[in-house]
């Protein structure tokens, strides 16, 4: 599989890894919009967090627990980020965890600055959607 994750587990492609537990990886991203900036992803290829596995994802989720200690001490505050399907702005479509340290000086914003203004629903869309979603 044509995937740059996939390479970064098999050893293919080199990468500045940190952790590692049964199920998942962690390792600092290529790109880092901030000092520290990591990834933690699956070592099973999945497209969307709803495809892993329990086990993989309670792994997952265990391992962004213990790697947030450690990067949310550089400065204080880490934007955790997972953008789950193209349209979300995945890029590399294998599941990843971004943990990206977050400083009052830098660029990024609260997350209603990544749109445009909120949707202004009303009283009976949110009741539709509150009935659609829950479960
Ligand atoms: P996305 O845009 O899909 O949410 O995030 C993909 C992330 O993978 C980006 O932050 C990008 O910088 C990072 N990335 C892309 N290619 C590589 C690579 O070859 N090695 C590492 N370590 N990170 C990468
Ligand atoms: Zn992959």
């Amino acid at each position: 599989m044509d995937c740059i994750f996939c390479k970064i587990i098999s050893k293919q492609i080199p990468a500045k890894i940190l952790n590692e537990t049964s199920h998942s990886i962690c390792f600092l991203d290529a790109f880092p919009l901030a000092n520290g900036h990591a990834l933690v992803i699956p070592k099973n290829h999945h497209k969307k967090i709803q495809d892993m596995t329990s086990t993989e994802n309670s792994d997952l989720f265990s391992l962004v627990h213990t790697m947030m200690s450690k990067v949310d001490s550089l400065t204080g505050s880490t934007l955790l980020a997972i953008h789950n399907g193209e349209n979300a702005g995945q890029e590399v479509p294998h599941v990843h965890v971004h943990l990206i340290p977050r400083s009052k000086s830098d660029s990024a914003g609260p997350v209603h600055s990544m749109f445009d203004s909120s949707l202004g629903s009303s009283d009976s869309e949110i009741e539709k959607y509150y009935n659609l979603l829950k479960i």
